[in-house]
């Protein structure tokens, strides 16, 4: 899911990188000048990144029921079923590479077999949150994510040792699956939370990934480019680039898009916006009012509907 295929990576070495190397992204909007305006926070509050980046309701009245009147919503389906994938996925890819450093090169064929195994999903502790019918296709479609993303490793495991006969384990781990998955952050420099957590970065060339399960839209940029500036601040190197992976699983097929894209002076400019704007919201508990056209699955429905 996280790898690229061959023509994005053609993309991304071809296209991506050249430009967002020579992009001249303004020094003021780099996270490593957390300490100075504009990217300095104004309000003394802590927000977490989703906070900053979600728009799905269209005046942030959600983010003002939880944090003015401090209102816990219900996770909705689609938030349970975002979860559950993304866990399934951080799973086998966390499993592969202890296979990995368990088995070593010498005993790889053992690596291979057990990924080969079907994963059994188990997802008993849903129960109650999600009807059975919507839990067993979520068994179905965790178990195909899972067996796809299996088969990506088994081919890359065997593409990287026919290339590199003298390959070790810690080597071989970092080649097939060069990304951290949920990689924790503090991104209390920037008014963030101190527990952030990014889907998965990579470091061959530094890019931020989030999988995303659900219909694209513009905002989802503004969560690469959040744990973009986060990254800055902290480890003082310069991320350009983010990626984000549409999945969408239909008629018992998986289909996976990409959006890599450069987070540039604009994006970084918006999040910094939206991040003020939401924590002014807040520090001066201004309630935004209920929307015009809300989506009939927000979790805070009835809190605003009755
Ligand atoms: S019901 Fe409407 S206004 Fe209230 S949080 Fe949901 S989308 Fe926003």
């Amino acid at each position: 899911m996280y790898f690229l295929t061959d023509e994005e990576r053609k993309q991304l070495l071809k296209n991506y990188l050249p430009r967002s190397r020579q992009s001249e992204i303004a020094d003021e909007l780099r996270g490593w000048n957390w300490n100075q305006p504009p990217l300095e926070p104004v309000y003394d509050l802590k927000l977490a990144l989703y906070e900053i980046a979600n728009a799905y309701c269209p005046t942030n009245r959600d983010l003002f029921l939880r944090r003015v009147d401090g209102i816990k919503s219900q996770s909705n389906a689609a938030m349970l079923r975002g979860k559950i994938l993304h866990q399934a996925l951080v799973d086998i890819l966390v499993k592969a590479k202890k296979l990995i450093y368990m088995h070593g090169v010498t005993n790889y064929q053992k690596v291979l077999q057990e990924l080969s195994r079907p994963t059994k999903i188990n997802l008993v502790q849903y129960r109650g949150q999600l009807a059975e019918e919507d839990l067993a296709n979520l068994v179905g479609e965790a178990e195909m994510l899972t067996s796809f993303e299996a088969s990506r490793i088994i081919s890359r495991i065997q593409e990287i040792l026919i290339k590199q006969p003298y390959i070790a384990e810690d080597s071989l781990a970092a080649l097939v699956i060069p990304i951290v998955v949920e990689q924790k952050l503090d991104g209390s420099f920037l008014g963030l939370s101190q527990n952030l957590s990014a889907d998965a970065f990579t470091f061959s060339e530094p890019m931020i990934i989030d999988l995303k399960f659900g219909e694209p839209q513009k905002f989802h940029r503004l969560t690469t480019t959040g744990y973009a500036l986060v990254m800055e601040a902290i480890y003082e190197f310069p991320v350009n680039l983010g990626c984000l992976v549409y999945a969408s699983i239909k008629n018992g097929r998986l289909s996976v898009k990409k959006d890599i894209h450069i987070i540039d002076d604009e994006l970084r400019q918006w999040f910094i916006e939206e991040r003020d704007e939401k924590m002014r919201m807040i520090y001066e508990e201004i309630d935004p009012g209920i929307a015009n056209n809300c989506y009939g699955t927000c979790p805070n429905y009835h809190s605003c509907h009755g």
